[in-house]
């Protein structure tokens, strides 16, 4: 028999929507039962840089310098590792200095691709929620910059990797529905996608199109629709694969219920 699951969360971020269409039993352990996830050194990182980038931005335009941007660094580690990040990742000296040196990389690449005093956000950190057609969207953005000719741009920090063109369809779908948001908060659209590879130092564009914005605020609606008959029957399908399956934090709850989960690439080389 299904289990009788915990409420449905209010709002879907852009995010839980990537888990539901990645799995949505990954959905219903983050989203529905909110399963720990433990932390780990990339998103430590990346919690790091955006915390580093967003209190630079926040300052006035002429105090935004490189110095200020390295002394923000400090306070930004106190306020994101914790004690339960130093036990998930067993936080010591190597791992410290680490972090230290891949923030530092990560800030400095920012720095080198745009100058943050010519900055001219309207919204930093700025958390926005709207009905998407018929789901509820809840979305916040690193950035939202107004240029000169009044034109809205939503800029993105990301500290991995620049995805390969394989995942070409799903680079720009949680900021293409922030778009989508943007249009039914605020009743505007904004015209362009900045995706900032700062630990790189590349840069990912993208016009937005209405056509694609329907498109993405269809398949919002489409996927809040599903979870509720998912909820409903009290069980979220597990869809595993190597992919999917790979970085997920539920592996051994899947693996105690049965679940084919594929062993990660490592254990599966040794097997071969
Ligand atoms: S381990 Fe695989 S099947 Fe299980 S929740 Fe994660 S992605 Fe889904």
């Amino acid at each position: 028999m299904a289990a009788v699951l915990p409420p449905l969360p209010a709002a879907l971020s852009p995010s839980r929507l990537q888990d539901f269409h990645a799995c949505p039993r990954r959905y219903q352990y983050a989203a529905v039962e909110r399963r720990p996830q433990p932390a780990t050194f990339a998103t430590v990182k990346g919690r790091v840089v955006h915390h580093v980038l967003e209190h630079l931005v926040r300052e006035e335009p002429a105090a935004r310098t490189s110095s200020a941007a390295a002394a923000l660094v400090p306070a930004a580690e106190d306020a994101v590792v914790d004690e339960g990040v130093r036990a998930d990742l067993g936080f010591d000296d190597d791992l410290r200095a680490r972090l230290r040196r891949e923030v530092d990389e990560a800030v400095a690449g920012y720095l080198a691709m745009e100058d943050p005093r010519d900055v001219r956000a309207e919204g930093v950190e700025l958390r926005l929620s709207a009905a998407v057609d018929g789901a509820p969207i809840l979305g916040i953005l690193d950035r939202l910059d107004r240029d000169a000719d009044g034109r809205l741009t939503i800029v993105d920090y990301k500290t991995g990797s620049v995805p390969s063109r394989t995942w070409d369809r799903y680079t720009f779908a949680n900021t293409e529905l922030y778009a989508a948001l943007c249009q039914a908060a605020l009743g505007e659209l904004p015209t362009t996608i900045r995706l900032l590879y700062v630990s790189q130092r590349a840069e990912a564009t993208r016009p937005v199109t209405e056509v694609v914005i329907r498109a993405r605020a269809a398949a919002a609606s489409h996927a809040w629709h599903a979870i509720g008959e998912y909820h409903e029957r009290g069980d979220f399908p597990a869809r595993p694969s190597a992919s999917t399956c790979r970085f997920c934090a539920y592996r051994a709850d899947c693996l105690a219920q049965g679940i084919a989960v594929p062993p990660p690439p490592t254990a599966r080389a040794t097997t071969l």
